[in-house]
């Protein structure tokens, strides 16, 4: 990569720069600040937008993992017990067959006990909350209004990330937490796997005159896919996903037939439905860094690993990526190591890889055989339910993922 000449007054020194304030970086600027290391966090967005993020229709399955680990940075506590929805059980459906394949609530998890298998929380709720426990520090900068355009990194003891308005911003180590669409990613020379499953998800909230039973539910319906995530008793948040070519028949609803065409396809399991929030839109893309670092530089959230929603795994990979790489750079510190060997920054994927790609690739995989609908994809999506429901081992291996 080329390095641009630049006026001296242009460029800013610090210790770690984060790119991307979105739930990963903040969690990431956050776990570094008690360090005292100075981090500069570059957001495109604006500081309005971090300071109160709009509802954008996700709603984040979190493990118990996650939850220990957000405690733990003092964001679980800024979020309000009323926004926090217990995950007690989860059923999954394959078609039309009333089969299920049943994950009761757990008596236990992570060694203590436990009456869900995770907690709901919108997806801007935890982004307020992760803002704010950084805002305590002042060892945290932040640049808003701004993107990172290219990288130099080049140099043996320091990166260079250059902004859009031609500042340099100079560190020991740079964290990209850009998205799955990660442009420092590229800029960093790291390829990745792509999927596009040419399917889009669409999501919303619905109050309905029935209970959910705070149960959630993933419907494998031919030709689409409705995933129910239970919020209080009678609010859910609905997740659609769709063949791109179809979406717009959904977007195009007015909410009297949307709310017909989601209490038809619960069959009434619900009672009567009212569209309770804005609808969103998300094009399917899932992406896997075949590399989680290079010179001087690392990647994490979903810049690293971008996973298909279905399983919940993506902010919940993005917080483990936080806690291992986190852990490793303040060790460093305290121990006056360099926070950006190559020894560190590979250590970080030693620990996190072999965990992402299984559950990526597994991911992928029965998405694969869910959206089929071939007769004999049909046949074996039944099987896979019933030899899951009945082989014991096999069920509390996907529970321990759910719960983590
Ligand atoms: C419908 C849906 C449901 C989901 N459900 C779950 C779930 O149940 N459980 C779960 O664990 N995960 C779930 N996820 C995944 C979860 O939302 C993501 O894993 C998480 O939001 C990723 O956070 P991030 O900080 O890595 O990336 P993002 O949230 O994408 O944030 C990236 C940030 O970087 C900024 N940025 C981008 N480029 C630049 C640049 N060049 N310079 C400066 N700033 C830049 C962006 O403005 C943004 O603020 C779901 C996702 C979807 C779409």
């Amino acid at each position: 990569m080329t390095t641009k000449k630049q006026p001296a007054a242009l460029i800013e020194e610090c210790d770690v720069v984060i790119v991307g304030a979105g739930p990963a970086g903040l969690s990431m600027a956050r776990a570094l600040a008690p360090s005292g290391m100075t981090i500069t966090v570059v957001e495109k967005n604006d500081q309005a937008t971090l300071v109160d993020p709009p509802f954008d229709g996700r709603e984040i399955a979190l493990t118990h993992y996650s939850k220990e680990l957000m405690q733990k940075l003092q964001i679980w506590s800024k979020i309000s017990p009323e926004e926090i929805y217990p995950l007690r059980d989860a059923k999954v459906i394959n078609g039309s067959s009333s089969y299920q394949l049943h994950f009761e609530q757990p008596s236990m998890a992570r060694g203590k006990p436990a009456n869900s298998l995770g907690f709901l929380i919108s997806n801007h709720n935890i982004r307020r909350a992760a803002y704010e426990a950084v805002l305590a520090y002042e060892n945290v900068r932040f640049i808003y209004d701004h993107s990172i355009t290219e990288v130099n990194n080049t140099q043996p003891d320091t990166i260079e990330a250059v902004m859009d308005n031609g500042q340099i911003l100079k560190s020991k180590l740079l964290i990209a937490a850009d998205s799955r669409f990660s442009s420092v990613r590229r800029q960093l020379g790291i390829a990745a796997q792509m999927h596009d499953f040419g399917r889009t998800v669409i999501v919303f909230r619905m109050r309905h005159t029935l209970t959910n039973q705070h149960t959630a539910f993933e419907c494998f319906h031919y030709g689409r896919t409705l995933a129910l995530l239970p919020l209080e008793e009678n609010l859910t948040n609905c997740v659609i996903t769709i063949n791109n070519e179809h979406v717009n028949q959904i977007l195009s609803m007015t909410p009297a037939q949307l709310e017909e065409d989601i209490k038809q396809q619960l069959r009434g399991k619900l009672g009567e439905m009212t569209l309770a929030s804005t609808i969103h839109s998300y094009p399917l893309v899932g992406v896997h860094a075949n590399a989680f670092y290079a010179q001087r530089s690392a990647v994490i959230g979903d810049a690293a690993v971008g996973m298909h929603p279905v399983t919940a795994h993506g902010f919940n990979l993005g917080l483990n990526s936080v806690g291992i790489l986190a852990r490793l750079i303040n060790e460093a510190a305290q121990q006056g190591r360099d926070i950006g060997s190559k020894n560190l920054l590979a250590s970080y994927q030693r620990h996190h890889m072999p965990h992402t790609r299984a559950l990526y690739h597994g991911t992928n995989a029965m998405i694969s055989l869910f959206t089929n609908d071939t007769p004999p994809a049909r046949l074996v999506r039944s099987l896979v339910l019933r030899v899951s429901n009945n082989l014991p081992p096999l069920k509390k291996l996907i529970s321990l993922q759910l719960t983590g």
